[in-house]
């Protein structure tokens, strides 16, 4: 497919690519290269993947 990693830009194929969305409800994913990626990304804006695991009665 060929999609950029959203933290380093690289291409996500060349590697082991992890896709992540962070609304279930959103078309778009995001794409990185590998865990390493993801965490930097994460840890660079603040992200809680997994936010989605809210209370809900
Ligand atoms: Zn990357």
């Amino acid at each position: 497919m060929g999609m950029a990693c959203a933290y380093c830009a690289s291409d996500v194929d060349r590697h082991e690519p992890v896709y992540v969305t962070e609304n279930p409800t959103a078309a778009e994913h995001e794409a990185f290269c590998n865990y390493a990626c993801l965490s930097a990304y994460i840890a660079d804006n603040q992200l809680t993947f997994g936010a989605a695991c809210e209370w809900n009665p």
